[in-house]
């Protein structure tokens, strides 16, 4: 297998027509729910998502990473770096996501306005997740509402197209799963393994671990930079 830099432009150019596929497909999904009478709740300045873990394939952390100013670059690391501290010895995915919830706050990526600063790189992550509900309770814990506030919630979710008990729209959310996992499978036939990742991570250990030159010389490397900068913990970064 040869792999040169121009593997990289492969994986960011696929990465790109993915997010173009879903962006398209979000609209055309949305119009036709709002002209049945549904309701999406997702619009600029609303960011209550953006306190959820972001998980994401190499390639579009790489197109985030390459978006960056020195001044995001700091508050990506400083994100990554207090995560890294936060998981270590968490071993389950229930309690590493209450823990980010809880300790993390808002996605490092978000501005002072409360927009998103990569906006047009995003990952598929981001934009799959489309609020059939007001926006509070997209960072609400469940754990913390009343028994008889959740079950009107629930009760009031349109079942035919949310991934229940979530409000957010299944079938969007599972096109951008798959559309994810084309871009592994690529990553896999061009470098011979796919990375998948918190996204704050990811784009710490590309800009300032040079992730993507370790990829381009195999695997080894890649979890050999990944574990010297101490981010190798099964909740922060997988190679498949
Ligand atoms: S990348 Fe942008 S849309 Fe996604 S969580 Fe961060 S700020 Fe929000």
């Amino acid at each position: 297998m040869t792999v040169t830099s121009e593997t990289l432009t492969q994986l960011l150019d696929q990465a790109t027509q993915q997010q173009m596929f879903l962006e398209m497909f979000v609209r055309s999904w949305v119009d036709d729910y709002r002209s049945g009478g549904g309701t999406v709740y997702c619009g600029k300045g609303c960011r209550n998502c953006c306190s959820l873990a972001v998980h994401t394939g190499f390639a579009e952390a790489l197109a985030v990473a390459r978006h960056l100013d020195e001044e995001q670059g700091k508050g990506v690391e400083k994100y990554a770096v207090t995560l890294r501290d936060l998981v270590q010895g968490v071993r389950e995915l229930p309690q590493y996501l209450r823990l980010h919830r809880d300790e993390m706050g808002f996605c490092p990526l978000l501005n002072a306005e409360g927009a998103c600063s990569v906006y047009p790189v995003r990952p598929l992550t981001c934009r799959s997740l489309i609020s059939t509900r007001e926006s509070a309770w997209c960072g609400a814990d469940f754990a913390k509402i009343a028994p008889q506030e959740r079950e009107a919630f629930l009760a009031g979710l349109d079942r035919k197209v949310v991934s229940f008990p979530s409000h957010y729209v299944g079938v969007l959310q599972e096109s951008g799963k798959e559309l994810e996992e084309a871009g592994a499978q690529q990553m896999r036939a061009l470098l011979g393994f796919a990375l998948y990742g918190n996204l704050g991570v990811l784009v710490h250990l590309c800009r300032k671990h040079d992730l993507a030159g370790a990829a381009l010389q195999g695997s080894a490397q890649a979890l050999r930079v990944i574990s010297e900068a101490g981010f190798d913990h099964p909740l922060l970064v997988t190679m498949t």
